[in-house]
């Protein structure tokens, strides 16, 4: 079989696991009760430089390959918290990706260096109360108004929208065609801080409860125009590029996340004794095991 991983992967995973181990398992308990993760927690990933592992050098990324991602992601989902793994991912991985994509120099300059060091916090707004897998029907809009668009509209099940710093927010800006729907969206970057933004609700899941979720309400929220991410009415086929490592990484956390499921309780099963033998010694067991 075709070993995808060279030995830099190797190290690295060995001391994301580490880290993992140390930094992070002892505490997913608490947070995940607390809803949230720490900053302290964001900016001691972006100290080991696990925040920027893709992001070019030049701002003060790693310059890693996608399969430096894939191991950052495996190992980051065996920490025994979905939710802990799933709101370091869509910073890294499912948002600020388009910033490296389609930012200018300016929005590069200034936005990646935060980003890397876990100083701002990124999130992804897509869905809406009336949108989900049908991307084209957001109706969020934005106007533009001199030197800034207005943002009116709102934003659904926003994965680090209740902490987050940096929102990369998907807008109307013109009407799209019956025929072609998709057209006439764009993306923002938009500042926490912005006029007219509101986290509206926390919203309560089964279980991920360490990745807050945010309801969002822009009442003309003032973007300024430098902060239209590449181009106006471009939007959705921008937004397609990027899903693919969306869906890609949130697969990976899945599968990882569910590999660690399995192996907590057949590493229990060796160690508990039970009736003078090891739980592992039961074929009844063991057959439960064979069948997950
Ligand atoms: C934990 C969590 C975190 C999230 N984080 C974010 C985030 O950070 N940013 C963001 O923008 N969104 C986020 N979302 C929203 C997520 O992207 C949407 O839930 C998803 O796009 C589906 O949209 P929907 O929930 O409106 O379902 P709908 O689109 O209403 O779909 C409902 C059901 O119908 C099925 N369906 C829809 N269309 C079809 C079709 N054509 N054929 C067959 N079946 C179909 C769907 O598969 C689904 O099972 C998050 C959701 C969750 C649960």
């Amino acid at each position: 079989m075709r070993e995808l991983f060279t030995s830099d992967h190797q190290l690295l995973r060995k001391s994301i696991r580490g880290f993992v181990e140390k930094e992070i398992v002892p505490h997913v308990g608490e947070w995940e009760q607390e809803g949230r993760i720490p900053k302290t927690l964001w900016r001691r990933l972006g100290e080991v430089g696990f925040l920027g592992l893709e992001f070019p050098a030049e701002y003060g990324g790693g310059g890693g390959d996608f399969l430096s991602t894939v191991v950052f992601a495996e190992e980051m989902a065996r920490c025994r918290s979905g939710g802990v793994g799933f709101s370091v991912l869509v910073h890294t991985d499912m948002s600020s990706p388009w910033l490296t994509r389609y930012g200018t120099e300016a929005q590069k300059r200034k936005y990646l260096p935060g980003i890397i060091s876990g100083e701002t916090v990124c999130a992804l707004g897509i869905t809406e109360p009336g949108a989900g897998s049908d991307m084209a029907g957001i109706a969020t809009r934005a106007v533009r108004s001199g030197d800034h668009y207005l943002v009116t509209g709102n934003k659904i099940f926003i994965t680090n929208g209740v902490y987050g710093d940096l929102y990369f927010l998907a807008v109307r800006t013109g009407p799209g065609r019956p025929e072609r729907r998709h057209e006439g969206i764009s993306m923002f970057l938009v500042e926490r801080a912005s006029p007219g933004l509101q986290v509206s609700r926390k919203l309560d899941k089964m279980g991920m409860w360490a990745s807050d979720t945010a309801e969002l309400a822009f009442q003309e929220c003032r973007v300024p125009v430098e902060n239209l991410l590449g181009e106006e009415g471009r939007g959705f086929q921008q937004l397609a590029v990027g899903l693919q490592r969306e869906r890609l990484v949130a697969a990976i956390l899945a599968l990882s996340g569910a590999a660690q499921a399995l192996d907590d309780p057949v590493a229990y099963r060796r160690e508990r004794q039970a009736f003078g033998e090891p739980l592992a010694a039961r074929q009844a067991l063991r057959h439960r095991v064979a069948d997950l």
